[in-house]
């Protein structure tokens, strides 16, 4: 490789297979790409069906003696690996940012959010209970929860280190074993993890990272027999002939989809709460974030106004590389940046000229403008599909019943956001709004321990907080007569 390898990142990456590095059963490599530069970071071993079964057969050896450790080694194992993750933070965070584009402090945000989710499930892992049941006197009758077995994690690019540690870390808390697809643009901090983890003293085999592409090594672990629980988070169409394929070998399946959230300002908002909470909502990650409130839909007594201020911040927004500050970086490949423009123009022909932004940078990587299109009926095409990207729809409501109703118009169901005094209107928007996740006056608020995830057509399941333990255990229940002498 000719060009300058920045020194967080090693210049090849192998599998990561049975708890150290893999040789991949091809020659296949892909080079991941700065999308801040253009330029190639690393080379990666693409894994190939061969080697999708060696890592799952690490995964269910590791698995047998997993299950069987007491509970409170399982807490010791990953609050270590939280500690490893906290203290490589820098070397992380630069890695998130030079494969995935985002400025260094966001990449930051997500290392920790990382290192508390290990935290978090390290916590719970001593603590996943069954339940007695009463029958009657001659029986005794009691729930077990018990791991899965081996479980695949499908890992999209947006945010690789917390997407990556969303689900394995309550898998492994629960006793599992755990095969990891990253995605193809960025599988390094995933492999990074892999080896902290094996260093930070969890048993080999327990945690198998296999980049590689969707179509061959992703689909071989979530079409494969012996993995008994997929995680995969993603775009609809690929989840859907995920679940597809996994039912044919009758596999638990959640997923983790795409949104079109909205973000709702009263004319009571605190305005300086509703512009933060806009802006961080649709141009964190440059938009690339399931949640992004990508449909501002606003009052019609402070539209304009709103829009005016809107419009300011987005061009005071200083687009640019991520490892050099920039509040806002790039898009994360060529591919995506093409599809972005594309949206970019079907607004334009749907409904005119941005109010801001529109444009890619005239510069080498994938940046492209923080764009606002105003007066954007609900129907059109950018306000119905997910962009993922910088890009934020407009539209104007005359009442309570409007917002509820405009905020419901999408296939989508994954968050929304809403802004007002009125503590009532509120609640109410919460009871009516169809979505997994409400923020009341502060866009992204939540956490770790609050449970993530879609209604309609944006997933089947819930991550975090102690809900998705249940996504990694079954329960099994038993009755004993104890009359019979
Ligand atoms: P994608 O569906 O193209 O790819 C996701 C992952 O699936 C990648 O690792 C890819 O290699 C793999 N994959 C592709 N084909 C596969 C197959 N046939 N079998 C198994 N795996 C396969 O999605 P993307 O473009 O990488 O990610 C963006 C999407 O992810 C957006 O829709 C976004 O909203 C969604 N997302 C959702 C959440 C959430 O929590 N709901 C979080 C982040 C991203």
């Amino acid at each position: 490789m000719s060009k300058k390898v920045p020194t967080a990142v090693r210049s090849q990456y192998d599998l990561w297979i049975g708890g150290d590095k893999w040789s991949a059963g091809s020659d296949d490599r892909l080079a991941v790409v700065n999308p801040a530069t253009e330029e190639p970071l690393a080379d990666v071993a693409m894994g190939t069906t061969d080697d999708v079964d060696a890592a799952v057969e690490n995964a269910r050896d590791a698995f047998e003696s997993w299950q069987r450790r007491p509970p409170k080694e399982r807490t010791r194992i990953l609050t270590d690996i939280a500690a490893a993750i906290r203290e490589e933070t820098d070397r992380l965070a630069q890695i998130e940012t030079l494969e995935n584009g985002k400025p260094l402090a966001e990449a930051r945000e997500q290392v920790e959010r990382c290192a508390r989710h290990f935290e978090y499930y390290a916590g719970i892992a001593d603590k996943i209970q069954g339940e007695s049941i009463p029958l009657s006197e001659e029986y005794v009758d009691y729930t077990v929860r018990e791991p899965l077995g081996v479980t695949a994690h499908i890992v999209p690019w947006n945010v690789p280190i917390y997407l990556f540690a969303r689900s394995v870390a309550p898998a492994l808390a629960a006793g599992n074993a755990a095969v990891v697809k990253p995605a193809e643009e960025t599988p390094l901090g995933a492999l990074e993890l892999a080896r902290l983890a094996s260093e930070a003293g969890l048993p080999d085999g327990l945690l198998n990272v296999v980049p590689g592409y969707g179509t061959e090594a992703g689909a071989a672990i979530t079409g494969h027999p012996d993995v008994n629980g997929i995680t995969f988070t993603g775009s609809g169409p690929t989840g859907t002939a995920v679940a597809k394929s996994a039912i044919e070998n009758v596999t638990e399946t959640h997923l983790e989809l795409g949104g079109k959230s909205p973000n709702v300002v009263f004319s009571d908002a605190d305005w300086e709460a509703a512009l933060d909470g806009t802006m961080t909502g649709i141009f964190s990650n440059a938009g690339q974030v399931c949640s992004a409130g990508s449909r501002l839909l606003v009052h019609e007594d402070i539209h304009e106004a709103f829009v005016d201020d809107l419009v300011e911040r987005a061009e005071s927004l200083e687009v640019g590389s991520g490892i050099e500050g920039a509040d806002m970086g790039p898009l994360v490949s060529e591919a995506h940046f093409e599809k972005v423009l594309s949206y970019v123009e079907i607004g334009c022909e749907e409904v005119g000229e941005p109010v801001a932004g529109g444009s890619a940078l005239d510069r080498d990587g994938y940046f492209v403008e923080p764009t606002i299109f105003d007066d954007v009926p609900i129907d059109t095409r950018i306000a119905q599909e997910e962009i993922f990207g910088p890009v934020l729809t407009v539209t104007p409501f005359a009442d309570e019943d409007e917002a509820i109703e405009l905020a419901n118009a999408t296939d989508y169901g994954l968050v929304a956001g809403v802004y007002t005094e009125n503590v009532g209107r509120a609640h109410r928007f919460a009871r009516e709004v169809d979505a997994g996740q409400i923020y009341i006056n502060e866009y992204f608020a939540g956490g770790n321990e609050t449970p993530f995830g879609g209604f309609k057509d944006s997933g089947i399941g819930r991550e975090n907080g102690v809900q998705a333990i249940d996504n990694y255990t079954q329960v099994k229940n038993v009755c004993a007569n104890i009359d019979r002498r």
